[in-house]
């Protein structure tokens, strides 16, 4: 289902009341914190993002943390922070699904589901995820091939759920530069074998802050569907990714600078 044998034409997702989509002639930009902290901390980010040009905010509310004593999300809490800041500012709301449980939870209040890195082969929430009527946004497992990307997006696609996107966002390598190694050329592997819009993460990607806009920047020339970046106000507060997080400002250079290479919508 996600071949390109099967349907030639580019797939476009769609957001009713909005020009947004994802896919297509346009590029889509998805900004905001690592994690949503508190309603001030999102609200301010929101208004930046939204002004500089974002379509999307994402943040989260449920973190998978490599320690279980380091920072969970707020949980509903921030869903609820999340869906006032997408009535306030006409942003569309990601927000990462950790598990069946909280899965229910993000389809309700989101507009799309992320599904991480570390849940790219979990097939059973692949698979409930697959029965939702939402956009599911499946990220690259730090370890997969593409060909097991693809598989993934097929378990979420043969439950009926054709709204997949997929995003690359580093993987394992040797390289100890950058905290995972940006894989750009699994765009243009996609896009040949696949219909399926594409964005790349370069914040996860590099986990450093002064290599984002240079690879943001690399991700629209090889022809990205868009960019997924964490921006924060105050990234040395934190409460996780706060060293690869870029300040609003640096949000605003790189949608100038994207902007010249391909159009925003
Ligand atoms: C995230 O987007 O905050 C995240 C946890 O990403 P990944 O699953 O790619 O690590
Ligand atoms: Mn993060």
């Amino acid at each position: 289902l996600a071949s390109r044998d099967v349907k030639e034409e580019d797939t476009i997702i769609r957001f009713e009341g909005t020009d947004a989509q994802i896919g297509g002639r346009s590029l889509a930009i998805v900004a905001g914190p690592c994690s949503i902290e508190s309603r001030e901390q999102a609200f301010a980010i929101a208004e930046q993002v939204a002004k500089a040009g974002a379509q999307f905010f994402r943040g989260g509310a449920y973190k998978p943390r490599t320690s279980p004593y380091a920072f969970q999300g707020l949980g509903v809490e921030a869903l609820k922070i999340m869906a006032e800041i997408r009535d306030q500012f006409g942003l569309r709301i990601i927000t990462e699904a950790i598990d069946n449980e909280t899965l229910e939870l993000v389809a309700e209040w989101a507009d799309v589901i992320q599904i991480g890195a570390r849940n790219m082969q979990n097939f059973s929430l692949l698979k409930h995820a697959g029965r939702l009527r939402k956009p599911v946004l499946l990220k690259r497992g730090m370890s997969a091939t593409l060909d097991e990307f693809l598989m993934a997006a097929e378990y979420i696609m043969s439950e009926g759920n054709y709204e997949v996107i997929l995003c690359e966002r580093g993987v394992r390598t040797f390289a100890d530069h950058t905290r995972n190694t940006l894989d750009l050329s699994i765009v243009p592997a996609v896009q040949r074998l696949s219909h399926l819009p594409i964005l790349v993460d370069p914040s996860h990607g590099t986990g450093k802050r002064n290599k984002v806009l240079p690879m943001a920047r690399a991700a629209v020339a090889v022809g990205a569907d868009g960019v997924l970046v964490e921006v924060h106000h105050q990234p040395e507060k934190a409460l996780s990714d706060g060293p690869q997080s870029i300040y609003p400002e640096q949000f605003v250079t790189m949608m100038n600078e994207i902007e010249q290479i391909a159009p925003v919508v």
